[in-house]
């Protein structure tokens, strides 16, 4: 198939989708009248217009024009216990018939919880927050008051939150402390090292996977190397696990073999609700304790909130055990081999760790990806992925990101395999290296 008409094929697609989802378009029309876009989420805005969903079930989501998809977008990981899970549903039902909400106070049960929190991931003490921007915007206050210092180091490709993301290299448009940050390059020691050294460094962050950025995995090597160099320049390092602490039943930093200073939590954490967490060393977090006349305030109504106490308790204890931690990552070790295989011999991979994994159509099509600026996507062959996959019943991330939900039927992975190896079968010589 020449180029025009692979263009052709990527219109094809767009018009049976707006032919399919009337609704949907006329939902995004009227959105548009009081959201700019229509968005309130960039992430979520999709051409020719997004799809709207009406509800979720299990490991489904159902869209305003009647069509059922397995979802492996997974709420970009948050929606680790599905869309309707018993137990949550039970825990966050109890919260609201006997408990009561918006307290304004301290209960019993954000010590419960913070204390499974703290247990799981090896953290002397912790904070809540509501979301994981939050979460790391107050791990870099409490780096730099325990430090004195105010740069930050991240990594390109990395993301953090709204207000602190580097996918392009730099700090985006709209990042917070924009002359702060000392940007390195992703899987390079050398240049976090060289970035590490800079005067005024406070701490490096980093996701042991960037996620956001594609499902890039750090290499061991790269990771640990970044932990000593902060340690030998007396710069705090914070492990962003926002996404990944569902890889293991301690997260990334248990996988790699890790200590950081600080972590950051968020997303699946909260057992579907609003969360975000940081912890680490008691020292760096004692700049939040209110008995001491140097402490600053840490503050969020909505921090200690009982129903993000309860459903959060509730996925770590009865849910999302250790044990089944381990066990799921496996499922998506296996999933992610098995989409390889189909793909093989194409310029299509994923990468990613356990049921956090990602698509790539490259230019080039080399399947050992280190970072996102190596490559160039073709996206091209990635809207039609797209589109294919929408109309094949598999809700994913128009970008390719795929992660998983508990209890997903292994028949609907293995159909998605299918999906892909015809995708691939279809479009083999437009694939070819
Ligand atoms: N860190 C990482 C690694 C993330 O993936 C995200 C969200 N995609 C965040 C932080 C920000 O979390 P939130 O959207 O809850 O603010």
């Amino acid at each position: 198939m020449s180029t025009h008409s692979l263009t052709d094929a990527v219109e094809a697609a767009k018009q049976r989708y707006t032919e399919a989802n009337p609704t949907s378009k006329a939902l995004h029309e009227e959105a548009t009248l009081s959201l700019p876009g229509g968005n309130t989420r960039t992430v979520l805005h999709a051409g020719p217009f997004p799809i709207y969903m009406k509800s979720g079930k299990n490991h489904q989501v159902i869209s305003e024009d009647g069509k059922t998809y397995t979802d492996l977008l997974c709420e970009f990981t948050a929606a680790l216990y599905g869309h309707s899970n018993p137990r949550l549903q039970e825990a966050i039902t109890n919260v609201v018939q006997t408990i009561g909400m918006n307290v304004g106070a301290n209960t019993r049960q954000e010590t419960l919880f913070a204390r499974e929190v703290c247990s799981r991931f090896a953290l002397e003490r912790v904070r809540f927050a509501n979301s994981g921007t939050e979460a790391n915007l107050h791990a870099l206050a409490a780096a730099r008051l325990f430090t004195g210092k105010h740069k930050v180091v991240s990594f390109s490709g990395g993301y953090h939150g709204g207000v602190l993301g580097f996918r392009g290299g730099a700090p985006a448009k709209n990042n917070v402390d924009k002359q702060d940050w000392v940007v390195a390059r992703y899987n390079d020691l050398e240049s976090a090292k060289a970035a590490i050294k800079t005067e005024g460094v406070a701490a490096v962050i980093v996701e042991g996977m960037q996620g956001a950025g594609g499902c890039f995995a750090g290499t061991i090597d790269f990771l640990r190397g970044v932990q000593e160099a902060a340690h030998d320049a007396g710069v705090l390092f914070i492990l962003d696990e926002v996404m990944t602490s569902r890889l293991s039943s301690g997260g990334l930093a248990q996988m790699y073999g890790l200590k950081p200073d600080l972590k950051t939590f968020g997303k699946w954490l909260g057992g579907g609700l609003a969360i975000g967490a940081f912890g680490g060393r008691a020292d760096i977090m004692a700049a939040f304790d209110p008995r001491l006349s140097t402490s600053v305030a840490h503050s969020g109504t909505f921090n200690n909130n009982t129903l993000v106490t309860h459903a959060g308790y509730t996925g770590l204890k009865e849910l999302y055990t250790s044990s089944e931690a381990e066990r799921f990552t496996q499922v998506g070790e296996a999933l992610r081999a098995k989409l390889n295989e189909v793909s093989s011999g194409t310029r299509m991979c994923f990468t990613g760790l356990g049921t956090i994994m990602a698509v790539h159509i490259t230019k080039c099509g080399t399947r050992e990806i280190l970072r996102a600026s190596d490559v160039e996507e073709d996206q091209v062959m990635m809207e039609l992925f797209w589109f294919e996959m929408i109309e094949q019943g598999f809700w994913l991330a128009k970008r390719g990101f795929v992660a998983l939900i508990l209890e997903t039927p292994q028949e609907e992975l293995d159909r998605f395999v299918g999906a892909v190896a015809t995708f691939v079968g279809k479009y083999r010589s437009e694939l070819s290296l």
